[in-house]
This record gives C-alpha cells, sequence and structure tokens, in this order.
C-alpha cells in the first residue's frame, strides 16, 4: 500500500500516558511482564521501552484491521495495550495469535493485577509479579545455561571428552540447583527431570570409558561409543530446550540456535 494514501488512527498522547500508567508501565504480557521504564543505565535522564499497542490496527493493512471500527474507535483507550517493544513487536508479526480477545483479556487481568496490589502495598506487587512469573522466569534460566555451551554443537570440544564432561557435569549441577526453585511435578520440574535423565544416560554409556585419555580415533570402539552417546545427547537435548523455548516463547539465542532442531 502507498504511504501516501495510508492514514493512521494513531493514539493521542493522553491515551498512551494513561495506558501507561494504568498498566504501571509494566509489559501486559502476563509471560513477560517486564518493566518499561526507568533510570539511564549511565544518563541522567529516564528511559522508556514501552508501547501503546494497538488491538485493531490503526491502518488498513496493519495486524488485526477491524473495518467496522470508525477513527475514534480506533484511537481510543479500549483499542490499546500496553507492551513492551519485543511484544509489540511479537503480537503484530504473529497477528493471527494474537486475536484481539487474546490482547484485551492480556490488559483487563493485568490491570485488575495492577489495581489489586496497589491497593496492597509494593511489597505484595512483587510476591505477585513472582508467583505469576516464576515458570516462565525458570523456562528462561534453563534454556539460558544451555544456549552459548559448546560442547552442544562445537566439533573441537568433542575432540577433548574430558571438557565435554566437565561442562555436563556443571550443568547437571546447576539443573539440580533449579529444580530446587520448582514445585516437584510441575511442568518446569518435569522439564529439568528429563534433561537430567539424558545427560545420565550420556555418562552410562560412556561410564567405563578414560574421558582424560580418549582421543578421536575411528578404529576405537571406546571414541565410537562416545561419538554416538555425544551425537544422541546434542540431538536429544537440542530437541528439549527448543521445545521448552518454544512453549514459553522465549526467542533463542547463541550459536546453540543455530543447532537447536525446529520443535
Ligand atoms: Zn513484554
Amino acid at each position: 500500500m502507498s504511504t501516501a494514501t495510508k492514514s493512521r488512527d494513531e493514539f493521542p498522547v493522553a491515551v498512551k500516558r494513561d495506558l501507561a500508567t494504568r498498566a504501571a508501565h509494566f509489559c501486559s504480557n502476563p509471560r513477560c511482564l517486564r518493566l518499561t521504564a526507568g533510570p539511564q543505565t549511565k544518563g541522567k535522564r529516564g528511559l522508556g521501552t514501552g508501547h501503546a499497542a494497538h488491538i485493531c490496527a490503526a491502518a488498513l493493512g496493519g495486524p488485526r484491521y477491524e473495518p467496522t471500527q470508525t477513527p475514534d474507535q480506533r484511537r481510543s483507550i479500549e483499542n490499546g495495550v500496553w507492551l513492551c517493544r519485543e511484544c509489540g513487536d511479537m503480537v503484530d508479526k504473529d497477528a493471527e495469535s494474537f486475536e484481539p480477545e487474546v490482547l484485551r483479556s492480556w490488559r483487563r487481568n493485568h490491570e485488575a493485577m495492577i489495581a489489586e496490589v496497589r491497593q496492597k502495598g509494593w511489597s505484595s506487587t512483587i510476591e505477585l509479579m513472582r508467583a505469576g512469573q516464576a515458570e516462565p522466569g525458570l523456562a528462561r534460566r534453563i534454556v539460558s545455561i544451555f544456549e552459548d555451551r559448546r560442547v552442544f554443537w562445537a566439533t573441537f570440544d568433542a575432540e577433548f571428552p574430558d571438557r565435554v564432561r566437565a561442562s555436563l557435569d556443571q550443568l547437571r549441577s546447576e539443573l539440580t540447583k533449579l529444580r530446587s526453585d520448582c514445585i516437584a511435578g510441575n511442568p518446569i520440574d518435569t522439564a529439568i527431570v528429563s534433561l537430567l535423565r539424558t545427560i545420565r544416560s550420556f555418562f552410562d554409556i560412556v561410564e567405563q570409558t578414560d574421558l582424560v585419555t580418549l582421543r578421536c580415533d575411528s578404529h576405537d570402539p571406546n571414541w565410537r561409543s562416545f561419538e554416538g552417546a555425544l551425537g544422541a545427547l546434542r540431538k536429544s537435548i537440542g530437541f528439549q530446550v527448543a521445545t521448552l523455548a518454544e512453549s514459553y516463547s522465549i526467542r533463542l539465542q547463541g550459536e546453540f540456535s543455530q543447532h537447536a532442531p525446529h520443535a
């Protein structure tokens, strides 16, 4: 569409300000809840990373455009939801997964929570947010401990089996530590147990082998067994982490993302 004919029904400044205030400057996506205002890290000014997002698009051809809306309805606060930049981007690029009713329910629930905690004071705000955030927060921590861990993709590391063992040992203790923040049997706990089981079966296969002296040699049955076990481990962990990331809308970062299979 040519920009000359495209008219956008933007929110007036007052509507943007009200949306931000009503959301207490937190992103309204229940899985995100990122704070969108604060101080600059080094400078003296305030930093705003929030965004008054249109539920139904401001212009023809935009995401969730609703032809029956009048320009006034399109510009009204009822057609807005406060989001961080990342979530604003996500709901517009994947508009079919985020229908108007989904975004309206985000705003309704988020504003209701803010209203409740505003009356109860700040400490309960943090508690409530933690309760709502625990699972995605944990999912993100699990994913991040796998990202950029060379053992899952670098050929070079596989040539030094003892390094692989050390890295997996460390990973195992980090995962075990994370489990202590989980409620036993909940989805995140189950995911961690499964990751630990996968690492365990790798160690079971290579148990009899001295990994310190083992070197790449296709005629050595111990090497072949190590190589096979590492291949299976990489594939299984890659799939599990990619599935976890997808369930919690976490974008995989770094080298791992190029090696993880897409769930
Ligand atoms: Zn967000």
